[in-house]
């Protein structure tokens, strides 16, 4: 696979956002410009809450579903979770997995996020793995290591083949919700460190497949510059991805062409 082959995702987080109602409207504010967006794939995770219905809205459409979260067991005892299984019952094509937010409020770890990823692969749920340094870290010089810990604790034994779905979203903790967006080139050289990690660790062709998304601040005015960068293959959107004009003003980024 070449990286012209990555197709360009673009994925709302919309957290802990939108009643039922809300959840409705938007998806139908981002409908024309998904289905205008040629060549790029377009998810939505609503809040648990959300979706059956949001599910359910983009049925047929060139939407996906996704949850912000997934179990790694099939059922049993744990109260607040949500199994695989039943996310696909609702029509959920994906989930977002190790997000900061759950890392840092609900103590999310390394091994809690590759369990889930290993039952999102089982279950075919394409799964979107968060990684990222904090800015303490960042003015340590610790990023490096902290992305290869993070994703060498998400990955462990899986095999390159069981990978070749993977999505994994660089979130530098700094950047999200904070306004404060990474560079293109601070975006870029992440990318490039986590892309050659992959590389390194499992083989050159799931490294050259795989799908990293930069997420951190995306809005409007400044994914073009980001999704101009070759190791940047889609954003995960928080904020932005819960108004429809901007989000659809994402999902259409324009990539200006190269001289
Ligand atoms: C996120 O929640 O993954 C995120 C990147 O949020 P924001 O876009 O608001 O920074």
């Amino acid at each position: 696979m070449t990286s012209n082959q990555r197709r360009p995702l673009i994925a709302g987080n919309w957290k802990m956002n939108l009643d039922l109602a809300g959840a409705k409207a938007l998806v139908a504010g981002i409908q024309e410009a998904a289905s205008r967006a040629d060549g790029v794939e377009t998810v939505i995770a609503p809040p648990f809450t959300s979706l059956a219905v949001v599910a359910q809205a983009v049925k047929g459409t060139k939407i996906r579903c996704a949850s912000q979260n997934v179990h790694w067991a099939e059922n049993g005892a744990f109260t607040g979770e949500c199994a695989a299984a039943s996310l696909k019952e609702l029509g959920v094509e994906s989930a977002i997995i190790g997000h900061s937010e759950r890392r840092q409020h609900f103590g999310e770890t390394d091994k809690s996020v590759h369990d889930r990823l290993g039952a999102a692969l089982k279950a075919g749920l394409l799964p979107i793995v968060c990684i990222g340094e904090s800015l303490d870290e960042r003015e340590a010089q610790e990023t490096w290591r902290v992305l290869e810990t993070q994703m060498k604790g998400a990955l462990e034994g899986f095999a390159p083949t069981d990978l070749s779905v993977l999505v994994i979203a660089y979130e530098p903790v700094w950047a999200i919700g904070t306004g404060k967006v990474a560079t293109p080139a601070q975006a870029q050289e992440a990318h490039l460190f986590i892309r050659k990690k992959v590389a390194s660790l499992y083989s050159e062709e799931l490294a050259t497949g795989l799908r990293i998304l930069y997420g951190g601040s995306v809005k409007p005015d400044n994914v073009d510059e980001l999704m101009s960068q070759p190791d940047v293959d889609g954003a995960l959107v928080g904020g932005a991805s819960l108004k429809a004009d901007g989000f659809s003003r994402i999902i259409g980024f324009q990539v200006p062409a190269a001289s």
